[in-house]
């Protein structure tokens, strides 16, 4: 039996793609999606079906929030068995953010969910926009055996489709906008759309789409920079209702070795807020214990973000959070890849 085309469904939440400049100021804001396909007939010879649903105010992704995160995936979930894949159109700045998310929101994922975007208009002449829109639904569309090719959030961009939570924005000019420095691209689009199978994410099949929406915001970032004051960090941490806390750390994951910065990481985990040590580069990992900078660190219980990108910890601390996991439980399940966001 021949399978019938494959079914696409398109999820407009803003950002520049679907941008126009403003007469008045100049500026880019977004417009009505009815126009956003009225710009790419193309679409039209694509060998599937594709249905639109859009934001009722479309955003720049400067706006996103965990609120929008949920949107989406009450879209995904709502429309999960009538088609075979997702393309969302978003802002680049918060793109990575956002597919880290529903990376751990839509657990047992087993369609693909491609993001995408562009830096340029789609209506501007030297848009970027068409390319990545119309290989991203062809990457959604690709079947195997009847079935959808992949099966994870991922990111389209620029020739290169990346897994979506171990991205990072690098470039806020370069129509090559986003890396995946930790872990190796998904696919390649050149003359051929080649897919590199052995990297893909392979999900439990057996088990069902469960989406996860509650999400705990009480969390911070703080990065560390040389001479940071024991007042900035101690503000940061008597935060009200303050669940956890990311610390951007030098290199492999070290810090100052200094009594009264150790002392106030201890007394806060003392008290029951998680501190995941991450690294401000944005490729390797952190490796407590390797300097004598972050032994300190693995002893008082601090929890390794290994590999992991800032976008990905915000986004795993929020969704973990929100699962109400304790104690020791936490600091296991934190080092553990869930969805392939660490080695
Ligand atoms: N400011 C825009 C946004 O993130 C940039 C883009 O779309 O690339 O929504």
């Amino acid at each position: 039996m021949i399978k019938s085309k494959t079914n696409i469904l398109l999820i407009y939440t803003g950002g520049t793609i679907g941008m126009v400049k403003d007469f008045k100021t100049g500026s880019l804001k977004a417009f009505n999606f009815k126009n956003l396909l009225d710009k790419i007939p193309e679409l039209q010879l694509l060998d599937c079906k594709i249905d639109t649903v859009s934001f009722k105010n479309p955003i720049d992704s400067s706006n996103m929030k965990p609120e929008y995160w949920v949107q989406i995936a009450e879209i995904i979930e709502t429309n999960y068995n009538k088609f075979d894949g997702f393309v969302v159109l978003h802002g680049s700045d918060t793109m990575s953010y956002t597919a880290s998310a529903l990376s751990f929101m839509l657990e047992n994922l087993a369609k693909p969910v491609v993001f995408t975007g562009s830096q340029l208009p789609i209506g501007d002449l030297r848009t970027d926009a068409k390319e990545n829109l119309i290989t991203s639904i062809q990457v959604a569309s690709m079947q195997n055996k009847g079935k959808p090719a992949i099966k994870e959030v991922c990111l389209y961009f620029e020739y290169k489709l990346y897994r979506g939570n171990r991205t990072i924005k690098l470039n806020a000019e370069h129509f090559q906008a986003f890396a995946s420095l930790n872990y190796p691209d998904l696919a390649k689009s050149g003359v051929h759309l080649k897919i590199n199978y052995e990297y893909l994410f392979k999900p439990n099949l057996r088990k069902k789409l469960k989406v996860n929406k509650n999400l705990d915001e009480n969390i911070a970032v703080i990065k560390l920079f040389p001479g940071i004051s024991k007042s900035v960090i101690e503000s940061v941490l008597n935060t009200s209702n303050l669940k956890a806390v990311i610390l951007e750390t030098y290199g492999a994951g070290n810090c100052t070795t200094e009594k009264w910065f150790i002392n106030i990481l201890k007394n806060t985990i003392s008290k029951g807020i998680h501190i995941i040590n991450i690294t401000q580069c944005s490729g390797g990992s952190v490796m407590m214990g390797h300097y004598e900078t972050s032994s300190a660190l693995k002893k008082i219980g601090v929890i390794s973000g290994k590999d992991i990108t800032t976008e990905a910890a915000v986004a795993k601390l929020m969704y973990m959070l929100g699962q109400n996991i304790s104690g020791n439980t936490f600091k296991t399940i934190y080092e553990a890849p869930l969805r392939g966001e660490m080695t």
